[in-house]
């Protein structure tokens, strides 16, 4: 039998992800994120979506970022009824995600003078049509079509999801995990499907050597306190947030570094770790009993939850040592703004990059060594020290997805590599052909490809 893979977005770049599977007998969805570049969101996230969305019964949420997300309560909106699947997990931490992007797109739509892209309301109905499904349920599906989802190790909850139909699957990876968090179980082995859609975020890049992570947060916040000032850590609410507070709660408790205050100055990360913990049975194996019996592996006597924002204006004005974590994980907005505004220019404070900065984000300028910055038209003098550390990605490197494909491809056909800069994507194409001898493409938005399934 023959399917039609429809690449709609995420193909020729990293953000959007929005694959479409037709049957023939049935349509499949596979995310609707945001599409992201040098603004927070593209104008072309405001468009019509490119097929009929009333026509199409099931919509698969590989995670819950939001350039695999934002764009479902607008598919809701524009007339989507049917049933959205994803994890238990994904399925949590997407209301508090879409809640706060609905904000920022506000924001965005009435600088351009837009309509907003969706409203609460909306929010309220997409999380009606959504179901929470466990790991490796199998869920049967008109037209002799079953799925299934598979850990992908990338953020919570994050899965891979495996379309089967007469012996024959498909997989879209979604984000793949590297490995690095110290909640997460590592990804599961590729399931030696027929066809393959895969990202390929660092698909041209190998990390650096990030071994010895934790000794290198443990010298910083030494460091850092040593100097009398603020720790700042500009941190994405999911999953960085959750790691840093594991890891900063374990130095403190092991008395490895002095036990300061540390500040969680995030409503949403807030949010986060909570949704963390309401889902035990997503953490790796060694933490689901302890979180189960109600042990909260983020909580310390240091920590203390910032909540409204008359408390934020006077948390980076306390005297130090104090450690401060904040969003954006850019510094592009959010409340880290008003902590650098006042923290950078104080030679005790230090900032600490641990996530990807854009190219044109402050975060990419504050690690580039800019010493005089413009922050919301106001001149800032870096006399901060500024510290990174690289071993935090969320995503597999250039080495790990190729050996990925490997582990996983005796029946493989074809693989598509999409989520990536072109560059990237094309990298990785060249190497699965070379090395793997294996068929592969990088489809463009709007292209489509007929697979045997
Ligand atoms: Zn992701």
């Amino acid at each position: 039998m023959t399917s039609t893979i429809y690449f709609h977005g995420g193909a020729g770049a990293v953000t959007g992800s929005n694959f479409l599977l037709d049957t023939g007998e049935a349509k499949f969805l596979v995310d609707c994120g945001l599409t992201q570049g040098r603004h927070s969101a593209e104008a072309q996230n405001w468009e019509a979506f490119p097929y009929d969305v009333a026509s199409v019964p099931f919509l698969f949420v590989t995670h819950a970022h939001i350039d695999h997300i934002g764009r479902i309560p607008k598919l809701v909106k524009d007339g989507f009824k049917g049933r959205i699947i994803s994890t238990e997990a994904t399925r949590a931490l997407a209301e508090p995600l879409l809640l706060d992007s609905m904000e920022l797109l506000a924001h965005d739509a009435r600088k351009h003078e837009r309509e907003p892209l969706y409203n609460e309301h909306d929010i309220e109905h997409t999380m009606r049509l959504w179901e929470g499904v466990p790991y490796h349920k199998k869920i049967e599906l008109p037209g002799g079509v079953s799925a299934e989802f598979l850990d992908a190790g990338h953020i919570l909850g994050s899965a891979m999801v495996r379309l089967s139909r007469g012996g024959k699957s498909v997989v879209f990876t979604g984000d793949l995990g590297g490995g690095n968090s110290p909640l997460l179980a590592p990804h599961e082995p590729l399931p030696h499907p027929d066809y393959l859609v895969m990202e390929s975020v660092y698909g041209n890049r190998v990390r650096p050597e990030d071994k010895n992570r934790r000794e290198e947060l443990e010298n910083v916040v030494e460091e850092a306190v040593a100097r009398g000032g603020t720790l700042l850590i500009p941190a994405f609410s999911t999953e960085r947030t959750q790691d840093l507070l594991f890891e900063i709660r374990n130095l403190m408790v092991e008395r490895r570094v002095p036990q300061v205050p540390v500040y969680l100055d995030s409503p949403l990360a807030t949010k986060i770790t909570a949704a963390y913990l309401a889902n035990p049975g997503y953490f790796a194996e060694a933490f689901r009993e302890r979180v189960k019996g109600g042990e909260n592996i983020f909580a310390f006597p240091e920590l203390k939850f910032v909540e409204d924002a008359e408390e934020s204006k006077h948390v980076a004005g306390k005297p130090g040592p104090k450690i401060i974590i904040a969003g954006s994980g850019m510094s592009s907005g959010g409340r880290v703004h008003a902590h650098e505004k006042v923290l950078l220019p104080d030679p005790r404070s230090t900032l600490l990059i641990v996530g990807y900065q854009a190219a044109g984000s402050l975060g990419r300028r504050l690690l580039e060594g800019d010493k005089n910055i413009l922050m919301q038209g106001q001149r800032v003098q870096v006399k901060a020290k500024v510290e990174a550390i690289y071993g935090y990605s969320a995503h597999m490197d250039g080495e790990q997805l190729l050996e990925f494909v490997n582990q996983g491809r005796d029946a493989l056909k074809q693989v598509f590599v999409v989520m990536g800069e072109p560059a990237s994507a094309s990298f990785l194409v060249q190497r699965i052909r070379d090395y793997l001898s294996v068929k592969a493409t990088a489809p463009l938005a709007g292209e489509q490809a007929e697979i045997d399934l």
